[in-house]
């Protein structure tokens, strides 16, 4: 099976999955109910197949903001919440202004896809935060940096601390903590990480 057929099937697999929660909506559902359900309708409307992992793509749905998680297990869909989360994402047409404002290339590394790097167009404010799908909170990012963006989140305030505690020690002459510091401000650097939260030496 090619990439596109297994794209297609776990596409449709979601839109399964979606069909029942939009039947059922601003319900709290719990998973027995749902996974019975989208079992024995994809066995039905494929002629045997299996559905595969359907834990994994309630998840999925519910981290891009299609289900709301209302505890472990349980998930609801609600149509105003998800009609609002695509609005703030990127339209096809602005996603092309973006890219093109940026020069087809990451913002970060500055590669294009003339390098053999696949380019998305990223919330500069998440979604999660009350980003809007504007053009000015819109950046081009390489997948790599994008990853990053996503996850490395968690490190930046570890950043700020020991940027925050290089700073105090150096201004009392303490080496040791500085020298601590330094240490650990350059693996930071070394792997490129969080590179917008800047190090004055
Ligand atoms: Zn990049």
């Amino acid at each position: 099976m090619g990439l596109k057929d297994k794209e297609e099937t776990a596409k449709s697999q979601s839109d399964l999955i979606m069909e029942y929660f939009r039947k059922n909506p601003n319900r709290d559902i719990r998973h027995p109910e749902i996974v019975d359900w989208a079992t024995a309708e994809w066995l039905a409307r494929t002629r045997g197949k299996r559905l595969r992992d359907p834990d994994r793509a309630i998840r999925k749905l519910s981290q891009s903001g299609f289900l709301v998680k209302i505890s472990k297990g349980v998930y609801r869909y609600d149509p105003e919440l998800a009609n609002k989360r695509e609005l703030e994402d990127f339209s096809q047409a602005q996603k092309e202004m973006i890219m093109k404002r940026d020069g087809y290339k990451c913002v970060v590394c500055g590669k294009g896809r003339d390098s053999g790097v696949e380019l998305q167009v990223d919330h500069i404010k998440p979604k999660d935060q009350g980003g809007k799908a504007t053009i000015e909170n819109g950046e081009t990012l390489c997948a790599q940096h994008n990853f990053q963006k996503k996850n490395y989140r968690q490190t930046e305030s570890g950043k700020r601390f020991f940027i925050r505690l290089y700073e105090a020690s150096k201004a009392i002459n303490d080496k040791q903590t500085q020298d601590f510091c330094s240490q650990i401000l350059e693996v930071y650097e070394k792997n490129k990480v969080n590179g917008h939260i800047v190090w004055e030496k």
